[in-house]
């Protein structure tokens, strides 16, 4: 028997759904999520990317993780067949979070195959990226791969495998992947801060689309819950938030698709997650969780708005026995929620809160944000206040349930988000943050049922170095992989500092901007990126926050305001 760290890690039994193409004649991609098993398969996206890949006849896809601790020396290999990763023709990470980037080079390196492009040969499978972490900023990783395919994977994958089969040898399919397939992007023939726009693939409208779990299993983070995506973006325009910005226009799936991916959940599961950054901006969603509860589901929503909670919502979430809502403020005074464009007054969290508790739902996350632009100590002091007002009317309503639940505060360090209008925003320094975390702590303490979860400002820097970082930033990965962050960040503490506490001069949108020109600032790594946002708008969008003016949302019918329509 083989001692456990050099057992190949093999992912836990009882799947439903997976997929093994055996015969002669087929590519074999690996797809990769970089992370561990429990982490891949929660993530609706990857397992979106699994299905797609395998509807391609002549190719086929298995999924790889990264091992589990304490097998660092153990093979890399697929969960279908046991394949090792290096002997894969094409390598495919798909990436959601920037933070999993070191983990990438992790397991190429436990693979046996050189982390950087420039070092690998003809003998190596092909290794490229995907994933909202790359069409947001690819530059902190484009060293390590051959290409990326920049967008949603149902306008890339089928063209990239027919390209694919058209080349025989891969340096011909590298010099001519850009230009046959818009979305690919080739780094090693970008020099950094290219003036040549690449652009990220989005889908026109969803009308044919379904987007649910594909394989089902008990080890995820929503054990044994079967997903299904409802809408994609977000309408709000939240100005620290991808999703309100890069996702544009937010696009909702029809009616009859939700229902259809539902019924797959039928005989397998009883339990539904409806996923969506905007949940209740769904015009259908009072009927698609009537059908669900008519058809016996137990229902979950990945999150809701308070502004948006009302009765009939409120009651659906009671019968689903849900236990813990999760409202997001964001920012404790109305002045910063005015600075965030986050729509939602007091009243609207105060009303939300007494509904949830009368009716039995005793817990609530509360998420916030610290570090904002523009925050002061006294926005921060209002958390304090705000949560103490939460708890008051908490206790006014559970005390007729002669029940007390818990409320968990969540507080984030902004982070600041390529393709949003705070990307020219900069972390905030140790000792503000700490301060501000002082202010927390301090206002917070021995308040009963009240739990606060801080950020790490350790975690904070290597969020915002791999947000904004551009080439430079792979040696940081490289460096953090061989001898953690904490010497990497020493390590390179220039570069760091250049990227994490460096503002970016915001264009000043005098009168001229308006014709659709911007003057030049600096150029930001991943300008070079296009998803059809009109910069001058996130520029607009960044002077409104200065000024405290709180915009409308995107109306979803072909306005304006932020021109993706019009691309
Ligand atoms: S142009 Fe208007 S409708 Fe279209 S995405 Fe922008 S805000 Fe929304």
């Amino acid at each position: 028997m083989s001692s456990p760290s050099s057992r190949p890690s093999r992912p836990p039994p009882a799947e439903k759904g997976i997929i093994i193409k055996q015969g002669k004649g087929l590519t074999r991609v690996g797809l990769v999520y970089p992370n561990t098993y429990r982490t891949g398969m929660s993530n609706l996206g990857f397992q979106r990317v699994y299905h797609l890949i395998n509807q391609e006849p002549d190719i086929a896809c298995e999924r790889i993780f990264l091992p589990a601790p304490g097998q660092k020396h153990a093979a890399v290999i697929s969960c279908e067949t046991g394949q090792p990763l290096q002997r894969f023709d094409i390598i495919l990470f798909s990436i959601s979070f920037e933070n999993d980037y070191i983990h990438l080079v992790d397991i190429l390196r436990q693979a046996g195959i050189p982390p950087r492009s420039s070092d690998r040969h003809h003998l190596h499978p092909l290794v490229a990226a995907g994933g909202v972490a790359c069409f947001l900023n690819p530059e902190p990783i484009a060293p390590f791969m051959d290409f990326f395919l920049l967008g949603e994977a149902e306008c890339l994958i089928n063209e990239f495998f027919g390209l694919f089969h058209r080349y025989s040898h891969r340096t011909d399919l590298l010099a001519f992947l850009e230009t046959d397939l818009p979305g690919a992007y080739v780094p090693n023939r970008h020099p950094p801060f290219s003036e040549k726009k690449i652009p990220v693939r989005f889908l026109e409208n969803l009308d044919h689309i379904q987007t649910h779990t594909c394989v089902l299993t008990s080890h995820t983070a929503f054990k044994d819950k079967f997903l299904v995506e409802i809408l994609k973006g977000c309408p709000h325009g939240c100005r620290f938030c991808t999703a309100g910005f890069i996702y544009r226009p937010p696009r909702i799936y029809p009616k009859e698709n939700v229902l259809n991916a539902m019924d797959k959940a039928a005989g397998n599961t009883r339990k539904i997650g409806l996923v969506s950054s905007a949940i209740l901006d769904h015009p259908d969603i009072a009927d698609i969780c009537q059908y669900g509860t008519d058809h016996g589901f137990s229902l979950s929503f990945s999150s809701l708005r308070a502004d948006k909670l009302d009765g009939t919502m409120i009651d659906l979430l009671s019968r689903s026995r849900v236990k813990t809502a999760t409202i997001a403020p964001e920012a404790g005074s109305e002045r910063m929620r005015r600075v965030i464009n986050k729509k939602m007054t007091r009243t609207d969290i105060f009303q939300a809160v007494e509904k949830l508790v009368a009716k039995d739902i005793l817990n609530l996350r509360l998420y916030f944000m610290i570090g904002l632009p523009f925050e002061t100590d006294t926005d921060v002091q209002a958390i304090v206040d705000l949560t103490r007002e939460i708890k008051e009317r908490f206790l006014t309503v559970s005390r007729k349930q002669k029940r007390m639940g818990t409320i968990t505060l969540s507080i984030n360090a902004f982070i600041p988000k390529p393709a949003t209008p705070f990307q020219w925003a900069c972390l905030a320094d140790d000792a503000t943050l700490k301060h501000r975390m002082g202010i927390l702590r301090q206002g917070l303490k021995q308040t009963p049922n009240v739990i606060v979860n801080l950020p790490s400002v350790k975690t904070a820097k290597i969020s915002a170095l791999l947000s904004l970082g551009d080439r430079n930033t792979a040696d940081v990965i490289e460096t953090a992989c061989d001898h953690g962050w904490a010497y990497a960040l020493r390590r390179h503490a220039d570069h760091c500092r250049q990227i994490i506490h460096t503002e970016t001069s915001v264009p000043d949108l005098s009168e001229d901007s308006a014709a659709g020109s911007l003057p030049a600032g600096p150029p930001l790594p991943w300008h070079f990126l296009d998803s059809g946002l009109f910069e001058p708008f996130l520029a607009k969008e960044w002077h409104r926050a200065e000024q405290e003016t709180q915009s409308a949302s995107c109306p979803m019918i072909r306005c304006d305001q932020c021109r993706v329509c019009r691309t």
